[in-house]
């Protein structure tokens, strides 16, 4: 390809609505261009690096037994009734009407869809297991679509759905994908942690996302991780043992106290001289608009993901002052919210966490203005709440639940995930196949999801520098670019052009720049767009010699075109053999 032919605009300057450097680097270097908010057109470099992605995940999910399809990504209302999403899935699901004014949705992922799919075209058990994979465009309206490809509203996945006869043939395909996930990303120059997770909105039990580790604020995810042992898992699904400290106070009678002006645990740990580990911290929270009362112990954080899984809530957050104020007085309470605490209110929902059940001679709030109780114990002095779950948010430092170590925590980008579904979506919408009894039984299924757009954005994350993007060779757009230094010199452009076409013929992907521009100009493209190997035609071909340059490392050698054309033979097909 000549660089004079190709549809690409590379900028000065970044873009000035981009946060973290994926962004900033597609955008820049003419891989993307925004068309609405989350929104973007790939451009030639970019379809060409997600067509190579879609390539690797294509052979991985065909070696692993897979079959592609392709589904409408229009779907019709009916089916999400039938599986109970269409109400609970919120606004990230685009409805529309057709000029029939018949509903429909913007497929934001496909289990509806494949699961009816399956119920029609899978009778018997000898057809099973199957697995069914596609490579689409999505919509989700995300509330908050940032940081380029890694959450756009439109962008695409791969999303695979299993169908087998039984739990044991589901934990076979389950396995059978996380291997095929591995290869994947390996394959793709992309070093993956597989995390334990919450199934949120999807359902199901195990599930496992793999993460990219980054350090940075492109990485939306907490992953709490050992070093001593195998577990990984993100924050919403972590757990720890906590280290030894006092649960029990030092007052050994209930009595109330004054704590005039408190307004945070901090204050009110400070004022007692106590470690907040001994007090019992009451939060409101508002799930599918009910108050609900969360305790937990007052040095421990909530893990909102845990708790809206606890309460069987579709949605929950903290709740306002005003709103706390509101509870308080309909309870005859006339404190400030700070002030607020378990007591009488027995007619709402109260939820304790793990942590406040050792509690002993605890401190407390009792619904009264500038006064806390000390030495309250559950059972004799308040109610110990009948559900008690794991609602805590995980710290760095705390024990690892399998081998004790301290846990630590990173942030990742979430590039993929494997769901064992069991039969949530095959019994609600009672999708069957008949077994070797001749009953009419529900597929036990599973889903596993890649984003092929947050992947190559997670890459360009992974691998760049101050100059631009360095591709791993196996997902470059181009694995090589050709720089004639002066394209007015008929013998570089002789060689320049001889060294393309041989490269050409033998399968390397080249592009030649064949602009009439300075060579400091073409460089800085060349980094920038981050081809991972450089050949450049200069004043050294009087010589005899060309420069080679390796993106990764900024390596430069001197070589004769031969040898020029056979190293990068050699790398590029290395590269793609891993
Ligand atoms: P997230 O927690 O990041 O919102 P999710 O749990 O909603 O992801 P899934 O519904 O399981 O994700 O989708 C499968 C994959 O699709 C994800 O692992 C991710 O790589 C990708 N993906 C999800 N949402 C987006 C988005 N808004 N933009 C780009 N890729 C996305
Ligand atoms: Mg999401």
């Amino acid at each position: 390809m000549k660089m004079s032919r190709l549809f690409l605009e590379t900028l000065r300057d970044y873009p000035s609505d981009a946060e973290v450097i994926s962004h900033k680097l597609l955008v820049r270097a003419g891989y993307i261009k925004k068309l609405a908010n989350g929104i973007y057109n790939y451009l030639p470099l970019m379809w060409r690096v997600l067509k190579k992605i879609e390539n690797i995940v294509r052979e991985e999910m065909d070696k692993a037994g897979a079959q592609e399809i392709l589904m409408p990504f229009l779907q019709p209302k009916e089916l999400w009734e039938q599986s109970g999403r269409w109400e609970v899935y919120g606004k990230e699901l685009l409805r529309l009407k057709d000029r029939h004014n018949k509903e429909m949705c913007l497929g934001p992922t496909h289990e509806e869809i494949v699961t009816a799919l399956a119920g029609e075209a899978i009778r018997s058990y000898k057809q099973l297991p199957v697995n069914l994979y596609q490579i689409q465009s999505k919509f989700r309206d995300e509330i908050r679509p940032r940081f380029g490809l890694l959450r756009g509203r439109e962008f695409i996945m791969k999303d695979a759905y299993s169908f087998d006869k039984d739990e044991e043939g589901m934990q076979k395909s389950y396995k059978a994908m996380a291997e095929a996930y591995t290869k994947f990303f390996k394959r793709c120059g992309l070093e993956t942690k597989p995390v334990q997770s919450d199934s949120g909105a999807i359902g199901g039990n195990i599930s496992h996302e793999y993460m990219v580790i980054t350090q940075t604020d492109s990485g939306e995810d907490d992953v709490f991780y050992c070093d001593n042992c195998d577990y990984a898992a993100n924050s919403n699904h972590a757990v720890s043992v906590l280290n030894e400290t006092n649960i029990e106070g030092e007052w050994s009678q209930y009595e109330k106290i004054s704590t005039p002006d408190i307004k945070t645990i901090e204050e009110l740990a400070k004022f007692l001289h106590i470690n907040s580990s001994v007090i019992c911290k009451c939060l409101v929270y508002i799930a599918d608009k009910e108050p609900v009362l969360v305790l937990i112990r007052g040095d421990k954080i909530v893990e909102e993901t845990k708790l809206m899984n606890a309460l069987e809530a579709k949605e929950i957050r903290t709740a306002s002052e005003a709103e706390i104020k509101e509870l308080m007085e309909s309870h005859g309470f006339k404190a400030k919210p700070g002030f607020i605490g378990p007591k009488g209110f027995d007619d709402i929902k109260i939820i304790a966490d793990k942590t406040v059940q050792d509690l002993k001679n605890f401190v407390m709030a009792i619904n009264e203005n500038d006064v806390h109780v000390v030495g309250a114990n559950f059972g004799t002095d308040v109610k110990l709440p009948v559900k008690i779950c794991d609602v805590r948010l995980v710290e760095a430092g705390e024990k690892c639940p399998q081998c004790g170590q301290p846990l630590k925590v990173t942030r990742g980008i979430e590039v993929g995930n494997i769901f064992q579904l069991g039969t949530k979506y095959s019994k609600a919408m009672n999708s069957t196949y008949t077994d070797e009894n001749g009953k009419e039984v529900p597929f036990v299924m599973g889903c596993y999801g890649i984003g092929i757009s947050r992947t190559a954005a997670a890459a360009v994350e992974r691998h760049h520098d101050e100059y631009g993007i360095k591709w791993p060779i196996s997902i470059a757009p181009y694995h090589v670019i050709i720089v004639p230094v002066n394209v007015q010199d008929e013998k570089q452009m002789e060689i320049a052009q001889n060294i393309y076409n041989r490269l050409n013929s033998s399968g390397i992907e080249v592009l030649i720049d064949d602009r009439d521009e300075r060579a400091g100009v073409k460089f800085k493209d060349a980094d920038l767009i981050g081809i991972p190997l450089r050949i450049t035609v200069g004043k050294t071909v009087q010589d005899g010699f060309v420069e080679l340059k390796i993106r990764e490392t900024g390596e430069i050698s001197k070589l004769t075109p031969d040898e020029a054309v056979s190293f990068v033979s050699k790398t590029v097909q290395n590269a793609l053999n891993n």
